[in-house]
């Protein structure tokens, strides 16, 4: 297998690989990069005494603010980080505990990304010396005119994440296109790996009310009989061969039923006609207004204000009729009738 990314990639795109596109066990590969980022720059050698108090604080301040959205997680670890806040535990205790069970895997995996590695911001020197040794990559890293977004990206990206977990969908479906000009910065690689999009069907539900989001017919997010939805990407999947971005994001999926998305005259691989755009951008708008988890994901993705995410579909629109000019774009076999 390929590397993910070259390992002459710029250091900071390939810090953020690690932060955007690792896979995280319970999130501590975001504690352990905000730790690592607000080390100074004395000595290379961070006993893992010396770590565990930033590494576990992160955690516990987090915990703080997303305590709903991480309960599920089952972590003996987490537990004592809730501990801590609640003043069940000294300080002393938290750091015992951090010792014991804090670094199990994320030391370990820190640098996996996609099951290749990235260079190393730190080496792993516990059997030596109980330590960690960082590199000089690190150090150029805290020392560039980045380090402080890297420290907000960090943030974000945790936050996000938590997003995913707490309404029940796959974390990749939340990414967010690179964009050097914005505050927040994102790298996103389309399609490295298959991405759940069946994870996201309660979400779209909740705007759809069960119902087909191009013929209106009645659906169902169950699984196994006739009304069972899909979840539909709007600018179909085809086009991401051709170099368009964000095919998974959750402002392209929707839900439809069968006989849309399969079947005789079913829209497979069809751009969809131009008189669902619109309702595509109020759908995303829905999301943004009533202050959904997905709110930020979305603005992040498509716009910040109603006149840009409106342009922003209409740019997809135009770039997607280049890819398939001339083709007569799919309209639903019959449409039912609406009840708004
Ligand atoms: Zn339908």
């Amino acid at each position: 297998m390929t590397g993910f990314l070259e390992n002459s990639a710029p250091l900071d795109t390939q810090w953020r690989s690690i932060i955007l596109l690792g896979n995280n066990v319970a999130s501590y590969k975001f504690s352990l990069g905000t730790a690592l980022l607000k080390l100074g720059t004395e000595k290379s050698t961070i006993s893992l005494e010396e770590l565990s108090l930033p590494f576990a604080q992160t955690i516990c301040n987090h915990l703080k603010t997303h305590e709903k959205q991480i309960t599920s997680t089952s972590s003996k670890f987490l537990d004592a980080c809730r501990k801590f806040n609640n003043e069940e535990l000294t300080l002393d205790q938290l750091k015992e505990e951090t010792l014991k069970r804090g670094f199990a895997n994320v030391i370990d995996a820190f640098h996996n990304v996609h099951r290749s590695e990235v260079s190393r911001f730190f080496t792993d020197t516990r059997k030596e010396n109980q330590s960690i040794t960082l590199t000089d990559n690190l150090f150029h890293l805290i020392q560039s005119d980045q380090h402080q977004n890297l420290i907000r990206e960090v943030g974000s990206r945790w936050n996000l994440w938590e997003t995913a977990i707490s309404i029940g969908i796959s974390p990749h479906l939340l990414e967010i296109q690179h964009d050097p000009a914005s505050e927040l910065l994102y790298i996103i690689k389309d399609n490295i790996e298959r991405v759940d999009v069946t994870s996201c069907k309660d979400s779209l539900n909740g705007y759809q009310k069960g119902k087909c989001f191009y013929c209106d017919r009645y659906i169902t997010i169950l699984n196994g009989n006739e009304f069972s939805c899909d979840v539909d990407h709007f600018f179909p999947h085809v086009l991401s061969n051709f170099g368009f971005k964000g095919i998974n994001q959750i402002w392209n999926l929707v839900l439809a039923c069968q006989n849309c998305n399969r079947g005789v005259g079913g829209k497979f691989e069809q751009l969809p006609h131009i008189s669902f755009l619109t309702k595509l951008n109020n759908r995303n708008n829905f999301y943004i207004e009533s202050h959904h988890p997905l709110r930020e994901t979305i603005i992040n993705q498509t716009g910040s204000n109603p006149e840009q995410r409106r342009s922003f579909l209409q740019k997809r629109y135009d770039e997607a009729l280049s890819i398939f000019p001339g083709k007569e774009k799919w309209t639903p076999k019959e449409q039912m009738h609406k009840h708004e």
